[in-house]
């Protein structure tokens, strides 16, 4: 592959990493969660939706990003009565991720982003930067993407709330994949815990 027009960092041999290393691309790594999102769409939405942005952003500017395979799991003890719900302890989310963000940066890739797709990850992706530029010569930047789309959403939405398996993102998912979202299954609900 030419390092120039592909984005995704396991795509890539170990020789034409040292390209995409000269060419100090912006290394993206995804984050999200297995998690219930109400009866009508599946556990990996968060994952899926962050992953699917950084992919498009991968498509459109090739040759200055690199994204890495996504976290699938993430901080969820909130909603771990819902039956399939993963729960990661903050310490071990941190951990893994910061083992992934100092391993690029060994190899010198000086620029890493993380962009987040579920909101209780929020304040441990956000450590994982700081501790990442406190232990390598790299910048880290931790973000949401929700935040990209927030003035596009408003111009569309119909509904007053902004949280989980809500309209946003049930939007997101039925652009991407509407075969995979049961809206005979949608309904006006809580999240709270089960127990
Ligand atoms: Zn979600």
């Amino acid at each position: 592959m030419n390092p120039r027009e592909e984005y995704r960092y396991n795509r890539l041999t170990w020789a034409e990493l040292d390209e995409a290393i000269a060419l100090q691309k912006v290394v993206i790594l995804p984050t999200g969660s297995t998690e219930q999102h109400g009866r009508h769409l599946p556990l990996d939405v968060d994952v899926f939706l962050a992953e699917s942005v950084c992919l498009e952003v991968g498509r459109r500017a090739a040759e200055r990003v690199l994204v890495l395979p996504p976290i699938d799991y993430g901080l969820n003890m909130h909603h771990i009565d819902f039956p399939g719900t993963i729960h990661l302890e903050p310490e071990i989310f941190v951990d893994f991720c910061l083992n992934i963000t100092k391993s690029v940066a060994y190899h010198g890739f000086e620029k890493i982003l993380l962009v987040n797709g579920h909101g209780s990850n929020a304040p441990l992706v956000e450590l994982v930067a700081r501790k990442t530029v406190l232990a390598t010569h790299s910048l880290c930047f931790a973000c949401g993407y929700f935040a990209f789309a927030t003035d596009a959403f408003a111009k569309v939405k119909e509904t007053e709330v902004m949280a989980h398996a809500d309209e946003f993102e049930t939007l997101l998912y039925l652009h991407l994949a509407p075969e995979r979202v049961q809206m005979d299954q949608a309904a006006e609900d809580n999240d709270r815990m089960g127990k």
